[in-house]
């Protein structure tokens, strides 16, 4: 069976103070309540070497990495570095650095393979933008996206990739895809890989949903059976909202 997953992606959120309590509290939710999913957490970079050397049970995941291995690239931090510190994975590819920084498949696909090389697990992100949803590319647009990123690794390397369907127009919007509508396009997701590299491949990649994931929307959305989990924005930033997400899989 595939792993069940909720992580959290801080985005440009929390001072260092409010960091270390929310992990600590992460951390002792976790240890208090046994959950039956992986749990992760994508925080800024500068909190990752503190959190992972406090944190030694916790999935500390950064929220960007390079797609170069090292050199004269000012401000950018290399799958190396991540890992000499003992860093788990990186989210890849999320809509907000398509949009802001302009990421395109083609550098996404070379970030997931680095990590990949290092041994960090990445969570590629996907999804269309709402004018894309409105003249029905979103399929066309997931396919594209996620061929060009994942397609050129081997089945091997293709089972160790996490990836998050996030539909661009849900996020931070407090809209959510349907569980209907997220079921249909995980499942999409599911085929493509199956057409690829077999049916048991594909069922063995976990497949997030991400866009206004909430304690009141969770249960049902989670419930369905191609969508794995969640990747969590404003509701990873506490531990009451996101203990309950974990709590879905009870
Ligand atoms: P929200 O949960 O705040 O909509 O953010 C989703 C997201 O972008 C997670 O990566």
């Amino acid at each position: 069976m595939r792993k069940k997953i909720v992580a959290g992606n801080w985005k440009m959120n929390k001072t260092l103070p409010e960091a270390q309590t929310l992990l600590a509290e992460i951390d002792s939710f976790i240890q208090l309540n046994s959950p039956k999913c992986e749990v992760i957490v994508g925080i800024p970079f500068i909190y990752l070497e503190n959190a992972k050397a406090k944190h030694k049970n916790l999935q500390v995941y950064s929220e960007d990495i390079s797609e170069h291995r090292s050199g004269a690239y000012t401000g950018e931090i290399s799958a190396e570095m991540l890992t000499s510190i003992h860093v788990d994975g990186s989210i890849v590819g999320h809509s907000e650095r398509r949009q802001y920084h302009k990421e395109t498949d083609e550098q996404i696909g070379a970030k997931v393979k680095i990590a990949l090389d290092n041994g960090l697990t990445p969570i590629f992100c996907n999804g269309e933008l709402l004018e894309e949803r409105k003249a029905g590319k979103h399929f066309e647009v997931v396919k594209r996206q996620t061929e060009i990123a994942l397609f050129n690794l081997t089945a091997e390397e293709i089972v160790k990739v996490v990836i998050a369907y996030e539909p661009v127009w849900a996020i931070g919007t407090g809209e959510t895809a349907t569980p209907e509508q997220a079921q249909e396009i995980h499942a999409y997701i599911r085929s493509l890989i199956a057409d690829k590299y077999g049916k048991e491949v594909a069922d063995s990649v976990s497949i997030l949903y991400g866009g206004s994931v909430k304690p009141d929307n969770a249960k049902e959305i989670f419930s369905k059976p191609d969508v794995d989990g969640g990747l969590i924005g404003g509701a990873s930033l506490n531990v009451k909202d996101f203990g309950s997400l974990i709590n879905t899989y009870k």
